[in-house]
């Protein structure tokens, strides 16, 4: 890398700057994390946002009319809207849950339970994460449908020629992902929600890899759900979005039952609020909620679409820096890539390749990246390396890896 640094590098070198995690060093190594796939790091005004409202602000949401009990009332309505904004839907359609995968497991129950019958079909693609796999395994055996896979192209681009032939009649539901978590796929979900709309399919988009890498317009893009966790978008883990359209989640039955999601209850039988209270048995996760409300107003005020450029910035970059390396095989060229790539190296296990990281201070994943069926399709083999970005990565950060990559490599063929 220059001595000098571009402006958007600047900028980005002071955003890094609010994420204490960041200046952690790793045995006696300035620790480079480039895993944010998993989870992301946070920013101190999201642990601040949490650490003040259990401090000085806490108290329930709900129905109690005290001081505390209105202003956490008032924060936690705040971050629901927050949500909205920055997803670009209403917040009537914005469900907090555990997660991703809760989210995904709540449409597979009960929107399955209110549409699915004997002989339908769901459509996944060959990309999924196993969170977007396999609780559509198990709807479709509890209602007699069928899952079907969505094929890829070697590129790992989804093959859209055959999922307009995997439409038909029978489909009721398409899950796919908007990024993929291995290959850094970005699916064009318009054309995908249009055909399955075309088709009479519903869709599910799970964003849990898109939704902190660039902006989302539920309005334009129009997913009939869209689920995502909030620590991969620098919020607090235990809480993670379900956005539903109205009219269907009027029409599903709840997915838990008990207080805060009842209207009137009697000895026998109950009835309920609409959602998203429908959706939201028990007391929910208010301090989550604020951190989450606190981390979409940090990186919105950065933008996301400057978010996005700069992290295509890096991510060609980080490719340039190991493209030509012997031995080294990156998977797949998806294009639009956003900002993580798998690898392999012949002749070392993906899981020892992560071990030398971590002694030089760098995270990086290695294993089979929560996507068995994916992985086996690649490589026939089951794990791989993983090198995922966040904004506040740098290019000094993917100079380390590369500088100890090559020393790797090097080793080997000593
Ligand atoms: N889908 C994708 C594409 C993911 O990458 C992940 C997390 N790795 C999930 C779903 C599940 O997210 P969570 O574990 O936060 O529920």
């Amino acid at each position: 890398m220059g001595f000098f640094m571009n402006e958007r590098e600047l900028f980005f070198s002071r955003v890094r700057t609010q994420f204490p995690m960041l200046s952690q060093k790793v045995h006696d190594l300035p620790f480079v994390y480039l895993d944010s796939a998993a989870t992301a790091q946070k920013p101190e005004s999201v642990i601040e946002a949490m650490a003040h409202f259990y401090r000085s602000s806490y108290g329930p949401v709900g129905r109690a009319t005290y001081y505390f009990a209105e202003r956490a009332s008032e924060a936690f309505a705040a971050a629901r809207s927050r949500v909205a904004t920055f997803l670009d839907a209403n917040a009537s359609e914005i469900i907090f849950t555990r997660g991703a995968t809760n989210s995904i497991n709540m449409v597979a129950r009960c929107f399955c339970q209110a549409f699915i019958r004997s002989g339908d079909e769901i459509l996944v693609s060959a990309m999924e994460h196993h969170s977007n796999l396999v609780p559509w395994q198990e709807a479709a055996r509890r209602h007699g449908a069928s899952v079907r896979i969505i094929p890829l192209l070697p590129s790992g681009a989804l093959d859209m020629k055959a999922y307009a032939n995997l439409l038909s009649r029978k489909t009721k539901l398409v899950a796919v992902c908007h990024m993929s978590n291995v290959l850094g796929t970005i699916n064009p979900i318009d054309t995908i929600i249009r055909a399955a709309h075309d088709a009479g399919a519903r869709v599910l988009v799970d964003g849990a890899q898109s939704v902190a890498h660039m902006p989302i317009s539920i309005r334009s893009s129009d997913p009939d759900f869209f689920v995502f966790s909030g620590h991969k978008l620098m919020g607090p883990t235990g809480i993670g979005i379900l956005y539903g359209k109205a009219e269907l989640l009027d029409q599903m039955p709840p997915y838990e039952f008990g207080g805060g999601m009842i209207d009137v209850v009697s000895e026998q039988e109950s009835s309920f609020v609409p959602a998203p209270e429908k959706f939201e048995a028990g007391t929910p996760m208010i301090a989550e909620a604020i951190g989450l409300g606190a981390a979409i107003d940090f990186l919105s005020q950065i933008g996301m679409s400057t978010i996005e450029a700069w992290e295509k910035e890096l991510l060609d970059y980080g490719l340039d820096t190991i493209r030509k390396l012997p031995g080294l095989h990156i998977v797949g060229e998806p294009q639009p890539q956003g900002p993580l790539y798998s690898f392999s190296v012949d002749g070392i296990h993906p899981l020892d390749i992560a071990t030398l990281f971590d002694a030089e201070g760098i995270a990086i994943r290695s294993g089979n990246l929560c996507a068995q069926p994916l992985l086996a399709h690649l490589r026939g083999k089951g794990t791989l390396g993983r090198v995922s970005l966040a904004c506040y990565n740098t290019k000094q950060d993917l100079d380390r890896f590369a500088e100890v990559l090559l020393r790797i490599i090097q080793k080997l063929h000593e």
